[in-house]
């Protein structure tokens, strides 16, 4: 014999709504109580089981974006950091510079929070349904290098293009090669107001030659990370050693020493690609 609630249950097992599923019993009893209507039963047995995949995307989504371990703008301490302006990371967060596939620079010395902001707006954007991806410079070139050396370079381009808001943090820790910022070019190039991206760096714009080892592929990388970017810069102590400030010696502890951005000048068409590898010889 096959009742209708017998009915409900094989059905929700040939639709995989394992969660729906479990709490069937729960919300048959509220009917029987009188405590639910047909149609709020309805409702609550759709809600949990859409509630548990929401969920399941998300926790995907950011093992995917590699965004793990998670930091959220709630557990950052923004009295820490008094340079910071809370209603504009706030804004940020908002996402609408993503929706514009705009430029987010985040600078500050090492420890005033750079990636925890960069990692909590990515959370941000994978909850509001944006493909996001995250990676230090330096694994983004090596990946980019091996690809290139597999005969691959097209396909990861692709790859890394496909994000809708890709975090590169990191940028200035590590010098990178002429092949490593000419890759790096080949992939801003490639997102250039088409996809978002969020920046972290230690050093000032000034000191982007010296970080990519060539001044011509540097003012060809910020002529179009600075033509539609916000600029956020920490000026603070470090927060790793908030509790360590006496045992650091005054030379070497964190100071703002970073140089203002030059304006996002733009005269004419940047230079092509071709030109530039002939010029990097
Ligand atoms: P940066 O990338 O600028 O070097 P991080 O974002 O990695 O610094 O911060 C270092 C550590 O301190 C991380 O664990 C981060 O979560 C934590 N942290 C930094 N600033 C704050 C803050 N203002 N409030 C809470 N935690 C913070
Ligand atoms: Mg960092």
């Amino acid at each position: 014999m096959s009742s209708v609630t017998e009915r409900i249950r094989q059905s929700l097992v040939s639709l995989h709504m394992a969660r729906a599923l479990e709490t069937l019993d729960h919300i048959l009893r509220k009917l029987e109580k009188g405590e639910l209507s047909a149609i709020e039963a309805i409702d609550a047995l759709l809600a949990e089981e859409l509630t548990l995949r929401e969920g399941r995307r998300i926790g995907v989504a950011l093992r995917t974006a590699r965004l793990m371990p998670i930091k959220t703008l709630e557990s950052f301490d923004f009295s820490f950091q008094p340079s910071l302006d809370r209603n504009r990371i706030m804004a940020l967060a908002e996402l609408e510079f993503v929706r514009r596939a705009e430029v987010l620079h985040l600078l500050g010395p090492p420890g005033t929070g750079k990636s925890h902001l960069a990692t909590a707006i990515g959370v941000a954007a994978v909850k509001a349904g944006r493909s996001v991806y995250r990676s230090t410079l330096v694994e983004l070139i090596e990946a980019l290098g091996k690809a290139e050396r597999e005969g691959r370079l097209a396909e990861k381009l692709r790859f890394y293009s496909r994000a809708s808001l890709l975090i590169v943090d990191e940028i200035g820790y590590l010098p990178i090669t002429t092949g490593g910022a000419n890759l790096f070019f080949q992939l801003v190039n490639a997102r250039y107001e088409k996809g978002a991206m969020i920046l972290t760096s230690n050093r000032g714009f000034a000191e982007w030659g010296d970080i990519f080892g060539d001044p011509v592929v540097a003012t060809a990388l910020l002529d179009r990370l600075l033509h539609h970017a916000v600029v956020v810069q920490i000026e603070g102590a470090s927060y790793r050693l908030r509790n360590h400030a006496d045992l650091i010696p005054e030379h070497t502890r964190a100071h703002a020493t970073l140089t203002p951005p030059p304006p996002p000048k733009r005269r004419g068409r940047p230079p092509r690609m071709e030109t530039l590898s002939h010029s990097m010889g």
